[in-house]
């Protein structure tokens, strides 16, 4: 017998993860050279990492050979204080991703219920799914989270609802009349997660901690991979009342978030110069995207985030003939999606090449 019929059902089953493409990968395939070619894959921060965060981990390398500390204490003292909370509401992650994946440690078995939106972030469902609980998906009309409709799929196995604002890929926001009216209907069995990975750049920021203060059932997850270019680090922090964080500090691993990491993020937070430009470059490079999709009638999703939805009529395809330019964007056929692609808001430079190798293959 193969070994895979020991092995978790619900794990053979998963299909895998597909990441934005990376550079190297690209450049060794095709046999270009890597400084040549335009990765807006992955919504990265096209500006690099903060200065400030590159300067602390310089620092931070000496001590290589010492554990880090794994309760995080600086770091989240920091967020806390940031925020307005107590250090005990914070709980850090290896990257934000793994906030999640110990929210579903925490909250689901085989009979629980996870709740996300029909064109949300995918890796929710690859969780939901790697821990065997049920995946229940809602409409989104015009590619924006139905909040009511997903309060009303809320049952009573329901243990966590993801509403990730902005959503990716979509890159619409909720409104926060719809934000409280959600956690207003909240049962006491159930958790909203707000995935605010893209929080940073919005002109128009919800309020959602009110409800951590309040005391709801509510976790906020922010990261250090867009805004502050430390994706590569893994760093995100979650924002939860204390019973909630407190549980989730028991599910993970003792020394969960790197030194490096944890040096870094705390210069970043504060790198209020290196924010502002990352702002300003995006509110730009999507004006840039706005103009150009309209003007050759092209159907795209308007974005708050640093990304932008846009139909092209057979993304794979696309995809594959822009890759063989040297750029490199995110086919939509693993979101339901096959029509369009993603493209991350880069520098002028990057976004003028990419619009221009996009005009050639459509
Ligand atoms: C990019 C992104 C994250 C961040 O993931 P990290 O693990 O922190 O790098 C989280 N949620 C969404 C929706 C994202 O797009």
């Amino acid at each position: 017998m193969p070994i895979s019929e020991f092995a978790n059902s619900f794990v053979c089953d998963l299909v895998a993860y597909e990441p934005g493409k990376p550079i190297e990968e690209t450049a060794r395939e095709l046999g270009l050279d890597p400084s040549s070619i335009v990765k807006v894959a992955s919504n990265e921060n096209p500006l690099g990492p903060s200065p400030l965060a590159k300067e602390a981990m310089r620092d931070a390398i000496d001590l290589a050979h010492i554990y880090p500390d794994g309760g995080g204490f600086k770091l989240r003292t920091a967020i806390a204080e940031k925020l307005g909370f107590d250090i005990s509401n914070i709980v850090l992650g290896n990257g934000s991703n793994e906030i999640i994946e110990l929210l579903c440690h925490t909250f689901l078995n085989r009979d629980a219920e996870l709740i996300a939106a029909k064109h949300a972030f995918v890796v929710y469902k690859l969780m939901a799914t790697l821990f065997g609980a049920k995946y229940v998906e809602v409409d989104d009309p015009d590619f924006i989270h139905d909040l009511n409709a997903m309060a009303d799929a809320i049952t009573e196995n329901t243990r966590l609802v993801f509403i990730a604002n902005p959503n990716n890929p979509t890159g619409t926001q909720v409104t926060q009349e719809a934000i409280d009216r959600f956690v207003d209907r909240l049962p006491a069995h159930t958790i909203a997660v707000f995935d605010e990975a893209y929080f940073e750049f919005l002109d128009t920021p919800p309020d959602v901690l009110k409800h951590v203060h309040a005391g709801k059932n509510v976790i906020v997850l922010r990261t250090c991979s867009k805004i502050h270019g430390l994706a590569a680090l893994r760093i995100g922090y979650g924002i939860a009342p204390k019973p909630i964080a407190d549980l989730l500090q028991k599910a993970r691993q003792p020394f969960n978030t790197n030194a490096l990491a944890q040096a870094a993020a705390l210069a970043a937070l504060n790198d209020a110069d290196h924010i502002e430009k990352t702002r300003e470059v995006n509110r730009q490079g999507l004006a840039f995207y706005e103009k150009a999709f309209a003007e050759r009638g092209m159907n795209f999703v308007p974005s708050v985030a640093n990304f932008i939805l846009v139909e092209v009529g057979d993304g794979d395809r696309v995809f594959k003939e822009m890759l063989k330019q040297g750029v490199i964007v995110r086919a939509m056929s693993g979101y339901k999606l096959p029509g369009w692609v993603r493209i991350s808001i880069g520098t002028a430079a990057e976004n003028a090449r990419a619009l221009e190798v996009l005009d050639s293959v459509r």
